[in-house]
């Protein structure tokens, strides 16, 4: 069973060829593709427009979908999470973020992270296993169809943000295999240009980046600005420190367009690393670069057993102050969805919410 070729995980080309394979014109091959990726169907017995002797052949060498929805949580922002569960049974979560002028969708690319992070529930899973394109495609499909309807058009863009489970630079290939599935015109039609990757520091994976045609925004997580605190809260510092991080960084920034900048991340961890001389330590690091990149502060999301709490207000914005007075551009990013575990770093397949079970929308059996 498991057998089955994943057809959401496949490019519209790649569809044709597998449909030719099966006898069918190539048309069908477009029309299956429309069908998933624009149509957003996650069933053939929905695709009514093909024979129906098809739609059996689909069914037993094929599936349109490899998600299954666990439970949704809907927080007081109007942020959700998705639980889901890969065909093996593993966790997936996916973040639907409404805002304004568009919607932003944080996505997986591993069940679980073998990253082990201090400050990231993520990292108590573990790596579970790295997801294919088409379990990176269908997390957007899933969040789409719940928010407006099946197929419906949103009625906002979609900005998409990898900043859900797992490092996506250990997952590069099935990664930009998905990206550009879904940058497909007559499938979702999201763009690379609407798309952020954040990275733990990957160095290699940032260098290849750079050379990637068409290729999304980057972030990186920073968490600190020397080598002694970032080897104790991110140990992936250890193999690729700052100095090597930093370097790639500005290889980066030559691929960059006019006006575009890359992101630092820095969660801020009461008392750990936000103090003035951190704010300063981090301004030089940056300056001493001349990297062109903007930080984005992120107080830190508190969840048990992690052994932090956030800076307080008045600390992010002194933060914030010593950064600007060094020439940096500096946001304070607001958390989203903190009561439903939903928030950066609190993604950890959790089955309940902070505000017990009141924002639960849905629990489907498995
Ligand atoms: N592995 C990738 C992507 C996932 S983490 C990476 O490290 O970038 C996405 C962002 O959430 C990172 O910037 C990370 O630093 C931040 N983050 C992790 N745990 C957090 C927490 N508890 N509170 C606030 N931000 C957190």
């Amino acid at each position: 069973m498991n057998q089955r070729v994943e057809l959401i995980g496949l490019s519209q080309p790649e569809l044709v060829a597998f449909v030719e394979t099966l006898g069918e014109p190539a048309y069908r091959g477009r029309q299956i593709f429309a069908a998933l990726q624009h149509r957003r169907l996650r069933s053939f017995d929905e695709m009514t427009d093909l024979p129906k002797e098809l739609r059996a052949r689909l069914n037993e060498v094929a599936q349109a979908s490899s998600l299954q929805i666990e439970s949704r949580y809907l927080s007081s922002d109007g942020t959700r999470r998705y639980l889901m569960k890969t065909r093996d049974n593993l966790p997936v979560e996916t973040v639907f973020i409404p805002e304004e002028h568009r919607d932003t969708i944080c996505f997986s690319s591993q069940s679980g992270c073998p990253l082990q992070c201090t400050f990231c529930l993520t990292a108590q899973l573990g790596l579970l296993r790295s997801l294919t394109p088409g379990e990176i495609v269908e997390q957007i499909i899933i969040a789409l169809n719940d928010a407006y309807g099946t197929g419906v058009k949103p009625p906002r863009g979609t900005n998409l943000v990898g900043m859900g489970a797992g490092e996506p630079f250990l997952n590069f290939d099935s990664l930009l295999k998905a990206l550009r599935i879904m940058a497909d015109p007559n499938g979702l039609h999201i763009v690379p240009n609407r798309v952020t990757i954040s990275t733990a520091g990957i160095v290699p994976r940032i260098l290849d980046l750079a050379n990637v045609f068409d290729r999304p925004h980057l972030a990186i997580s920073l968490a600190a600005p020397t080598d002694a605190l970032r080897n104790e809260l991110m140990p992936i510092n250890k193999r690729w420190p700052l100095e090597e991080l930093l370097n790639a960084c500005k290889v980066f920034e030559h691929s960059l367009k006019p006006g575009e900048r890359f992101t630092f991340e820095y969660v801020m961890l009461d008392g750990v690393n936000d103090s003035d001389e951190h704010a300063r330590q981090l301004a030089n690091l940056l300056n001493r670069h001349g990297l062109r990149a903007k930080v984005n502060l992120i107080p830190h999301n508190p969840a048990e057993p992690l052994p932090y709490q956030p800076s307080r207000a008045e600390r992010v914005t002194r933060f914030k102050d010593i950064l600007e007075a060094k020439g940096i551009h500096v946001y304070v990013r607001r958390p989203r969805g903190r009561d439903i575990f939903a928030a950066c770093g609190q993604l950890a397949a959790r089955h309940e919410t902070l505000n017990a079970g009141r924002s639960l929308l849905s629990e489907v059996a498995t």
